[in-house]
């Protein structure tokens, strides 16, 4: 995941990025991703932008089920190399890379775009039925006995009164 600013061609172009990267998101997120994906690269002399998206495959446990599932997402990616160190720029989520040549390495710039996409919230499939609050069952495999209701039936009779 390496762009080389010395020998990249002027004005627009479009990169391939593929790789392994590895995530610190903490707990119930991948530790490793498979990323995939393309950039435009416009080679502004001074200024790198690229700008473009990636897959990002990784496993991780259901949030309702806990099973371990192969989740997928997909990550904008907004980079800019500056070759001028002096200049600072602030672009909100885009990652400003500062270097002045050779190979620049995109992994880590990837990686923040890549953990910034990461949902809140991830289920194995939209109907997961996740596991029983009461015996901890996995409701996707088993059904229970359980009562689901939430509302005890006694307070139920009493505002029917
Ligand atoms: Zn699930
Ligand atoms: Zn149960």
């Amino acid at each position: 995941m390496k762009l080389d600013i010395d020998t990249q061609d002027w004005g627009q172009s479009e990169m391939e990025i593929s790789g392994d990267l590895r995530l610190e998101l903490g707990e119930g997120c991948p530790q490793t991703v498979q990323v995939q994906g393309s950039l435009t690269v416009d080679n502004l002399e001074n200024r790198f932008h690229l700008k473009g998206s990636v897959k990002a495959t990784g496993d991780i446990p259901c949030g309702r089920c806990l099973e371990t599932f192969t989740f997928v997402w997909k990550a904008p990616v907004e980079i800019i190399i500056l070759r001028n160190i002096d200049r600072g720029e602030d672009q909100g989520d885009t990652v400003v890379l500062h270097q002045s040549k050779g190979l620049v390495d995109l992994s880590e710039a990837v990686t923040e775009c890549v953990s910034l996409a990461f949902p809140l919230t991830t289920i194995c499939r939209e109907d997961c039925q996740g596991l029983c609050q009461t015996c901890g069952i996995d409701r996707n495999k088993q059904s229970c006995e359980c009562k689901e209701e939430d509302i005890d039936p006694r307070w139920a009779a009493l505002d029917n009164l």
